[in-house]
């Protein structure tokens, strides 16, 4: 009797170590294929390289394949899983190759992070000239939209998938200096929640992420500048600018299954800044 029980607390110890081991090595993310556009700096890098630590195989990408290099390599080191491709996403070509590619090399396809946008003026709506707001809707909003397009019959065959769109705070509440940029990323709101309507029966989720002021090359007039940084600090409840890893773990939660019932989402992460429609 004393032996049978010793036996039972044996391979229940046993089990509990082999599943306590198990745990503790499973990422999140394992098993997920990932892609990040214009992830060799900046949001993207950093959103890249935390689903990578979180066990997705990442695809990173940008225009420069020097900056892809550079970005890959610097994953590498840090024992990452990455590959890395060229892909302006105003160029069909390349996001065409960008999907077949990763498709065709590692099986299939989960995740899709679209996080590219340009914003080539200063100043409001009005005084945008067209060619920029043509420039401004094809990469901040229509690329991201064909993206998705592309990605979701991947994403049908496997039975899941989560796209994620970067917006931005000012997709919220206007910047004055970024008219025609904020109503491009008003519009990606939209997009999160009519294709996360469209696509829910196939298990594929969509949400968006907000960024607030994040210290990147792109938000260098918001921060670089004493003055102009300090009046932007006012509108920061936590006090200070974002830094592009606080991005990452937002990314990653909208990705994993801990957010399987979120859907049709625009989240905001701005440090508290003001972000109302
Ligand atoms: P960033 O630091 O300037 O990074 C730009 C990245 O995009 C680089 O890897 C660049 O590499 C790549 N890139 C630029 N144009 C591209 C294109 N047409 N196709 C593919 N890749 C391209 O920018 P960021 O601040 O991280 O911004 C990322 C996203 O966050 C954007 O959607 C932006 O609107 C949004 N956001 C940023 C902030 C902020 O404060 N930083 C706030 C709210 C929202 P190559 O030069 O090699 O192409």
């Amino acid at each position: 009797m004393i032996l049978k029980s010793a036996g039972l607390l044996t391979r229940r110890f046993l089990f509990t170590t082999t599943t306590l081991k198990m745990s503790s090595t499973a990422k999140k993310l394992d098993g997920r294929i990932a892609i990040v556009t214009a992830s060799t700096d900046g949001i993207g890098f950093a959103v890249a390289k935390r689903l990578a630590s979180d066990g997705a195989q990442v695809v990173v990408s940008s225009r420069k394949q020097k900056n892809v290099d550079a970005a890959v390599a610097k994953l590498k080191t840090e024992g990452l899983t990455v590959t890395g491709m060229v892909c302006h996403v105003g160029l069909k070509e390349d996001r065409e190759k960008l999907i077949e590619d990763t498709v065709s090399k590692f099986g299939g396809l989960d995740i899709l992070i679209s996080n590219a946008a340009v914003n080539p003026v200063f100043g409001p709506v009005l005084s945008c000239p067209e060619d920029a707001w043509d420039k401004i809707f094809d990469i901040n909003v229509k690329t991201a939209f064909l993206l998705a397009k592309s990605a979701v019959p991947h994403m049908e065959k496997r039975g899941r998938g989560s796209i994620i769109f970067i917006s931005s705070i000012a997709g919220f509440q206007p910047f004055s200096a970024l008219g025609a940029y904020s109503v491009s990323k008003t519009a990606l709101l939209g997009l999160t929640k009519v294709l996360a309507q469209e696509v829910g029966h196939s298990g594929i989720r969509v949400n968006c992420i907000a960024p607030g002021v994040i210290q990147t090359k792109f938000s260098a007039m918001l921060v670089d500048n004493d003055d102009v940084r300090n009046k932007v600090l006012e509108g920061i409840p936590l006090q200070r600018i974002g830094q592009p890893d606080d991005m990452g773990g937002l990314a990653s939660f909208l990705c994993s299954d801990d957010a399987s019932f979120i859907t049709g989402e625009n989240i905001v992460a701005a440090g508290g800044a003001q972000s109302r429609l």
